[in-house]
Formats: C-alpha cells, structure tokens, sequence
C-alpha cells in the first residue's frame, strides 16, 4: 500500500530505528514524499540524497545536450577549484580580496582581448550571465542619453533602443523592465541579419543605442558591426545623432577574438562603447557567470555605481543582485591560465571544426538545407527544404533524437519570418568528432523511419542519409 503522506511513517521520528533498513526500503525513499509543503520531520541524509540523486538522473544528459550554449563539461582541476570554492560570496570583497581582484583581473583581460584602446582606462564587472550584463549595457547607454538630454534642457519619458528581432530574449526583458520602448529591425528573407539597412528609418533623438550580436541565438550568425557603426556614421552625418553600439558577444564575445582575430567588431570599431559576453559559454566555466566591459570609463555614468561600506572599507559595486557565487570567477581565471590564448584558440577552432563537419553532412542530407554552417560561432541551423515533405516536422525529428538522449531543438524563427522552422546544434567542448559521427547516424535512422512511417519518399533519387 502506498503511504501518501510523512505522517504515516512507520518509524515516526525515530531515526535510529529507521536507519536498520536499507536505504531503498527507508522511509520516504520507498513512499511518496511530501512535495508542496515542508515535510514535518527529517529524513536521514542518505535517503535525502538517494531521493534528489535519482530524481535528477531524469534530466536530459548534460553531455547530449546540443540545445544549450552553456558549459557541460569542465576538467578535474576545475572540478577541484570549484569544490573548493562553492562558499565563497563574491560580494565580500573586503573578506575574499584575492577573489576580487581576480574578478578584476578577468575583465582586463576581456578588455584587452577585445582591443579596448586604453586598457588601463576601462572599467568592466562580473555578472551572472550575458542577461544582467546586457541590462547593465542597456542602462549605461540610458543613463548617458538621459544625462545629455537633461543638459540640452530635453525630455527624458521616450528613450528607445533599436535591434534586430532576432535579439536573445534578455533584451525584450532590458526594454520592458526598464521601461525603453524596443524599436525591432525585422528579419525578412532578403535580410535576415541585421545589417544597418533601413537603420535611418528606427533611429531618432531618442534612441539611447543601437544593439548588434555576435552569434545570433537562431542561428549562430554575427552580425556585421562595422557596417552598422559605418550606417549611423552617415547617419550622424545626416542629423548630427551621434548613437553608439552595444556588443552582444554573449557568445563571439569569446570566439571572435581567437578564432577570427581579422574581424573588426570590438572596440576597434569606435562606436562600440560595450561589450558583454557569457564566460559560462564560450568561457568555459559552469554556469553562472558573465562579463561587461565599457570602452572607457567615460563610457559607464559614474551614477551607476554604487558605493557599500558596511562590509569594510569602500567597495565600490556595479550589480543588480548583492549576493552571487564567487567559484565562477575563480574558475574563469582557472582557464584564462590553463589555456591561454593558444589554447582557448585550439578549443573553439576544435568546436568550429566538429560543427562544420556536422553541418556539412546535414546540408547533404535530402529532407534539409542550411541556414548557417557553424564557421562563425560553433552554431548552425537548418530548415526542412521547400517541397520535400508535408508529413513531418522538424519537431518530430528533434522528438525522435530524444528517444536516443540527443537534445535537438526544434523552434519557429524570430518574429516576421516565425512560420519558418528550424533546428539548431550548438558544438560545446567534449562534443567530440566520435560522438558527432553517432548522431549523424541517429538522424539518417530517424529520418528514414519519418519517411517510412509517413509514405514513400517524394522524389526518385533522394535518399535521406549519410554514409562516411
Ligand atoms: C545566451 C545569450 C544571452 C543570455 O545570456 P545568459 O548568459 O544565458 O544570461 C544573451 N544574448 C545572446 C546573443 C545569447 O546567446
């Protein structure tokens, strides 16, 4: 019979009775737990955790994990930083100086990888993501509009922020919170990137900046900074607007500066007067940490900043929340020194590899066509090809992956182009060319079973498949 509730325990509160039995035949392991409400009495630490252990275990596998940009997989002797670690808070710096001061190490360091014309002069921050980062970018760029037109004697109620539709959901949250109005560039067919055409068109006296991505979330594509910045300088020309760009490099932020060392989108661009980036993508480091670095200080209204004593001394802070976990920054640092430059490059050239591999298999394969192959970030997306069937879905190809553990989203584009389907692979490091060949195989097999299962194949001579 079940029991369905703790007060029916047959121990009580009687532990050391309880603590005979094995653990799978222990009190709340082998019943149903009290699930919405706090249970009246402990429960033996073993059976806590064999219940919370094998809960989890019906999570996807991290390492199969193709939707997510955030890291599965990092080595022992990080493993080790972070067990050893985990209590630190990474707001009392004045208790764990030497982990401030790593945190501030690792902002120079993006500063530089990211060409900021004077390092010694930028300012930057650890966050909890590329989403607390991008509002801090957000708000920088809000404050500075606000202060200039209260100088000139203006009004402050309209500002806007103009972007691409395709932007990662962190910036709907920006303009909606803090009450911007979000002025969307849509993707069309002929212009599915956002690229400064038509820019004239959403920018005004009231725009406080302009967004561009690096790796955008659909479809892992950059878009082309330099030519944004060169439309608002003819812009500035025009008008005398002089609107400056945020980086959203939540994930080329950490690729760009390695693998594609000629491309200008960073602070070589004088527009550009931030940048954030997710070290818990492309870093490396587990989930829970990111970076915003301005050009200048200059660049970050000083009324951002708040200054907290009453930990000790002055601490000057630039965060939404107080509290945070400190490990990740000290785990950032970690791979800064275990990698360095060459090795982050071999990493991500590894990831871009394996992703162009994937990509180029994929595209061959009858029922598809790409939207991006993977040479940009280690992103790439694909559709199903005009005509080829009406019977299935890419959702029921991304279903059928997940019979085998393989995490293969399925999603509607952005807003405009959202009756387009796609599916997207995004390579992490430990996806490794074995693995790939293993999911290359699993696709053919579904996708023959798809077609199978839904009638004969739409034209003689397409074979779904893939031979190697
Ligand atoms: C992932 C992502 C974000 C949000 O980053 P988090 O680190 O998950 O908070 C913002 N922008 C882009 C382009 C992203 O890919």
């Amino acid at each position: 019979m079940f029991q369905t509730h703790h007060t029916h325990s047959r121990f009580k509160t009687n532990i050391n009775d309880s603590l005979a039995l094995p653990v799978f035949s222990r009190d709340g392991e082998a019943t149903t737990i009290s699930k919405f409400a706090i249970p009246a009495e402990p429960m033996l630490p073993e059976t806590a955790y064999q219940i919370v252990h094998d809960e989890a275990i019906l999570d996807g596998n991290a390492r199969l994990n193709l939707a997510t940009f955030v890291t599965t997989w990092m080595d022992d002797h990080a493993n080790r930083i972070y067990a050893e670690t985990y209590d630190k808070n990474s707001i009392d710096k004045d208790e764990y100086p030497a982990t401030a001061a790593i945190e501030e190490r690792c902002w120079k360091i993006m500063a530089d990888l990211w060409h900021a014309p004077d390092p010694t002069n930028t300012i930057g921050t650890s966050t909890v993501g590329s989403s607390d980062a991008c509002m801090f970018g957000g708000l920088a760029l809000k404050r500075k509009w606000q202060e200039r037109r209260k100088a000139e004697g203006k009004p402050t109620d309209k500002p806007n922020l103009v972007l691409s539709a395709a932007v990662q959901v962190c910036w709907e949250k920006f303009c909606n919170y803090w009450d911007v109005e979000a002025r969307f560039v849509p993707c069309t067919p002929e212009h599915v990137l956002f690229d400064g055409t038509d820019l004239e068109k959403y920018v005004d006296e009231n725009t406080i900046g302009v967004v561009a991505i690096m790796g955008v979330t659909y479809n892992g594509l950059y878009e082309p900074v330099k030519k944004i910045a060169a439309k608002l300088d003819e812009i500035e020309k025009d008008t005398g607007l002089d609107i400056k760009i945020h980086v959203d490099g939540a994930s080329g932020g950490f690729i760009a500066p390695f693998c594609q060392p000629e491309l200008e989108w960073d602070f070589r661009v004088p527009r550009v007067v931030s940048i954030n980036t997710s070290g818990h993508k492309f870093g490396l480091v587990y989930p829970g940490i990111g970076w915003v670095v301005w050009r200048d200080k200059e660049a970050l209204p000083e009324s951002l900043v708040f200054h907290v004593s009453y930990l000790g001394g002055d601490m000057p802070t630039l965060a939404l929340p107080f509290s945070r976990p400190g490990a990740q920054i000290l785990l950032q640092y970690y791979n800064f020194l275990r990698l360095g430059f060459e090795g982050y490059r071999q990493v991500q050239q590894g990831s871009l590899d394996v992703a162009q591999y994937l990509s180029k298999h994929i595209g061959e394969m009858a029922p598809f066509e790409l939207i991006s192959k993977g040479d940009t970030i280690p992103v790439f997306a694909w559709k199903l090809k005009d005509g080829y069937t009406d019977k299935w879905t890419l959702y029921d190809l991304a279903d059928r992956l997940r019979l085998s553990g393989w995490l293969v989203p399925a999603y509607p584009m952005a807003d405009n182009m959202s009756d387009l389907t796609l599916q997207r692979i995004v390579v992490k490091n430990g996806m490794s060319h074995d693995l790939a060949t293993a999911l290359l195989t699993e696709i053919t097999t579904q996708v023959a079973f798809l077609d199978d299962l839904t009638g004969p194949l739409p034209k003689e001579g397409q074979h779904p498949g893939f031979s190697h």
